[in-house]
């Protein structure tokens, strides 16, 4: 059994400070309740460097971070072409839903400018019957005329209103994402 007694004694110094997996305890245990010369090299050892309970937990305490922080960095490497094409893809996602975000706003801007073209068209109607002499008529195209602009004034403020948002919005997600950046 040479070979695992080499095994055992590489093992033996981290098994002194407590510093390996359950499954590697119970591997030099079960050896040393069967070997007598790995059981006096501990001993050996042991006496060499008393670990104290303090030591025992400031060594533990050392690895810790080290351990999270390792495996956190595998992680990180191992999940690489998973993550990488994730976060493209939500950038894409997001970007996309931008553009949409203004396409509406663009669009809703089409409502007060058609509304109100319709409002000036109605007025010169108006205006160009009543030279031709028709006063009814013209005060049936006036009517429409003021109540076009009307509603083109109401809807220019909505639309304003809903544009000043979206870039309000924007701005402050820039913001954000400059603090995370910098924080
Ligand atoms: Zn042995």
């Amino acid at each position: 059994m040479n070979i695992n007694c080499d095994i055992i004694g590489d093992l033996l110094p981290l098994y002194a400070e407590d510093m390996v997996s359950q499954a590697s305890k119970d591997l030099v245990e079960d050896h040393l309740a069967a070997c007598e010369s790995c059981t006096d090299k501990l001993t050996h050892m042991r006496d060499i460097v008393p670990v104290t309970v303090e030591e025992k937990l400031e060594i533990q305490n050392e690895a810790k971070p080290l351990k999270k922080f390792r495996f956190v960095l595998l992680a990180a490497i191992l999940g690489f072409p998973v993550w990488l094409p994730l976060t493209l893809a939500a950038f894409v996602i997001v970007l996309a839903l931008y553009i949409c975000v203004w396409a509406v706003v663009i669009s809703l801007w089409c409502v007060p400018i058609s509304v109100g073209a319709a409002a000036l068209g109605a007025l010169v109607l108006g205006g160009a019957v009543l030279l031709n002499g028709g006063v009814g008529l013209t005060l049936f195209y006036c009517g429409c005329g003021l109540v076009c602009a009307g509603l083109a004034v109401i809807f220019f403020l909505l639309v304003k209103a809903f544009t000043v948002c979206v870039i309000k919005g924007t701005a402050r997600i820039f913001r954000k994402m400059r603090r995370k950046k910098y924080a």
